[in-house]
């Protein structure tokens, strides 16, 4: 990309500044909208830099990957807090415990409970605070790409027995004394004009706005929605916590 900066600070600068011109266009405060550096493919080093540019949520797709990554960034003392957004298998769950502060990424019952039972054991054998939850976001396809991860819901709330099917399973993993749901995560379809995802980007936030209305016991403050190509809309549509890699660390 021609005039894009070369350093990694000067990309953290320029996504931030993009950030703030979003949220000021669509009238909100910049501080609603969380900048988390999706880090995967990248090493250490590089990730450092952005975590000296202030950057302090960090996002990993996979387990295994981010293991090594927080052993080394728990080692430096850095204050970084660490956000699943990949899919995660039940018999990996263990592991997630122990590495994430949240996970974008729960796309079923089945996985919710078996992270609760983690969450539970880890408070057991006191490698976690009594009482200590661990903030989770239901993963929703409403777009209805058949590669896509996530509670099924094509079309959003307007989608009756979808709806029927996620309330059910809401109410079961409100009820799990170790999670505690916060919002929701999308990924949109791949498109070559960002406008094109925002239908995608509406429908979570009206599901959410939906969800709200129905079950008002949770706090249903996040929207992890917008990436690289499409984060400015995914703002203008209500996003708090808006997942950017190549922005920052150029093509994977
Ligand atoms: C890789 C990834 C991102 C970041 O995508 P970029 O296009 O590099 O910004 C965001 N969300 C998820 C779930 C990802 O896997």
């Amino acid at each position: 990309m021609p005039g894009y900066p070369e350093t990694i600070a000067d990309r953290v600068a320029l996504v931030r500044d993009r950030i703030e011109r979003a949220a000021r266009h669509a009238g909100r405060d910049s501080a609603s909208v969380t900048l988390v550096a999706v880090t995967k493919t990248h090493p250490p080093v590089l990730i450092e830099e952005v975590v000296a540019a202030g950057v302090v949520d960090l996002g990993e797709n996979r387990v295994q990957e981010a293991a090594t990554k927080v052993e080394t960034f728990r080692q430096t003392g850095h204050a970084v807090r660490w956000h699943l957004i990949g899919h995660l298998q039940r018999n990996k769950a263990r592991v997630a415990v122990g590495l994430f502060d949240i996970v974008h990424s729960v796309d079923s019952l089945r996985l919710a409970e078996a992270l609760d039972r983690q969450v539970r054991e880890a408070v057991l054998s006191a490698e976690r605070a009594p009482d200590s939850r661990l903030p989770i976001l239901l993963q929703i396809n409403v777009s209805g790409e058949a590669s896509k991860e996530g509670f099924a819901l094509l079309g959003g709330c307007a989608n009756k027995s979808g709806m029927e099917a996620l309330l059910g399973a809401i109410e079961r993993m409100v009820a799990l004394p170790g999670l505690e749901v916060r919002g929701l995560m999308t990924i949109a379809p791949l498109v070559d004009d960002p406008e094109l995802a925002r239908p995608t980007f509406r429908m979570l936030r009206e599901l959410r706005d939906e969800l709200a209305r129905q079950v008002p016991t949770v706090h249903w403050n996040e929207l992890s929605m917008g990436m690289t190509d499409d984060f400015e809309v995914a703002i203008s549509e209500g996003a708090t916590l808006v997942r950017v890699g190549r922005a920052l660390f150029g093509e994977r």
